[in-house]
């Protein structure tokens, strides 16, 4: 062991493990991609502003959770706790939505760094795969998201995750609701920070997850009871959208979100095997955010999927994804000369697109041959002194169990029909 270890809450990715890691992503960004999102990067950290602004200044996350530090120049920044508030600023910076096409569809997938309590599934770096459609008010495209979220987690094999979905209304009707559940929370026995937290953000205490407090929230009033024409007319249309997509989802009248942006559509993906930390996914429709930083009036909505937890909803499930072997091919030479000669095949056969890998480090045949089982590779090649005096290199077939001399020249095609 070294000295260091990883951070607290924080963990290294390592194979195998690792591999379904990136299974998870692809998996996730492959649904993105089929329906025309782009692919888009931004830096791991940005002005701090930026994320108080857009996140908010009273959530947890800009108020406990963020790592800001100031540059030598001065500089305030933060490592980006979440993805929305980069991707409209680097469409906005690009001038995406002045390009003629909207909605712009971008999806992006990288670390996320929160300075949060470590448990279970809540570390303080991530990873997520997110997906926006920025500068349009449709609710096809809120369906659009979840119907490809849902997918996401359904091709993976999860099966025991459910859809909250809620609707969160707008500039409208939001505020007249605002007042109503405060003037409600007011009239609580709640303790102090409970309270400042219902003068600032009084939907957030919606979101509160002890017993004392959920117990005095049966009675709140319900936004769904205050939301205007548009936003209702709105929220059926995504909900019968989605329902005729075969996506099953519950309404889920108390659901908030951490975030302050959100407007109309929010959704949470929750996974029953997960415990406390049971949010796999979530979004929703964020249609202020980019006035809020600086931009002009561009609807907007989105998800990001958390990649650790979305594989610890796997293992809590069993599911065991169908991951190709690292490598089709292990080479196995014995002696000086073979070694040249297979080390030069090894160099052909990944030219040709064959992952093929190597008996490194002067291992003898049986080492070498357990290196060869356990990289699952279908095919050993191997070459002896014994080959090379016949002029062969040995093709063996690992499923199959045959074993045939081949000449070093035919060796591409004999391995490309083995791997068909
Ligand atoms: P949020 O932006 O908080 O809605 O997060 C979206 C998703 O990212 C969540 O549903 C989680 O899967 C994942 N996520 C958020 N915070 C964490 C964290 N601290 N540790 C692990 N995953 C997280």
């Amino acid at each position: 062991m070294s000295t260091f270890q990883a951070p607290k809450g924080t963990y290294d990715l390592i194979p195998p493990r690792s591999a379904v890691f990136l299974a998870v992503r692809d998996a996730i960004s492959a649904q993105a991609r089929s329906a025309g999102y782009g692919y888009v990067e931004t830096p791991g950290f940005e002005d701090v502003n930026l994320f108080a602004r857009g996140v908010g200044e009273s959530t947890d996350i800009v108020t406990k959770e963020m790592y800001t530090l100031t540059t030598k120049g001065g500089d305030q920044l933060a490592l980006r706790p979440e993805g929305t508030a980069s991707v409209l600023r680097a469409a906005l910076q690009a001038n995406l939505h002045k390009q003629g096409n909207l909605p712009v569809k971008l999806w992006y997938s990288g670390s996320y760094y929160r300075y949060e309590r470590a448990q279970a599934g809540r570390y303080r770096h991530f990873s997520q795969v997110g997906a926006e459609a920025i500068g349009a008010e449709d609710p096809a495209l809120d369906a659009e998201l979840i119907i490809l979220a849902d997918q996401a987690y359904r091709s993976l094999g999860l099966r025991q995750y459910r859809i909250l979905l809620n609707s969160l209304g707008d500039k409208e009707c939001r505020p007249v609701y605002r007042e109503a559940l405060q003037t409600f929370l007011r009239g609580l026995d709640l303790d102090e920070e409970t309270l400042r937290r219902a003068e600032i953000n009084p939907l957030r205490v919606l979101d509160d997850k002890r017993p004392d407090v959920r117990k005095q929230l049966v009675d709140a009033p319900l936004l769904r009871d205050y939301l205007c024409d548009a936003c209702k007319a709105y929220h059926e249309e995504v909900r019968a959208l989605i329902t005729a997509a075969g996506v099953v989802f519950e309404d889920d009248l108390k659901l908030v979100r951490g975030l302050d942006y959100y407007t109309r559509t929010t959704f949470e993906f929750v996974h029953d095997g997960l415990g406390a930390q049971s949010a796999v996914g979530g979004g929703g429709r964020y249609d202020g955010l980019s006035e809020m930083i600086g931009g002009p009036a561009l609807p907007s909505v989105g998800w990001a999927l958390g990649v650790d937890r979305t594989v610890l909803a796997l293992e809590a499930e069993g599911v065991e994804l169908d991951l190709p072997a690292a490598t089709s091919v292990f080479a196995v030479a014995i002696g000086e000369e073979a070694r040249r000669l297979l080390f030069g095949k090894v160099t052909e056969l990944r030219r040709a697109g064959i992952a093929t890998d190597f008996s490194f480090g002067g291992k003898g045949l049986k080492g070498s041959m357990k290196d060869a089982n356990r990289s699952g590779a279908r095919i050993a090649l191997v070459a002896g002194e014994r080959d090379l005096a016949e002029g062969v290199i040995q093709v063996k077939d690992m499923e199959s169990g045959e074993q045939r001399p081949v000449a070093p020249d035919a060796l591409l095609d004999a391995v490309r029909a083995i791997l068909g």
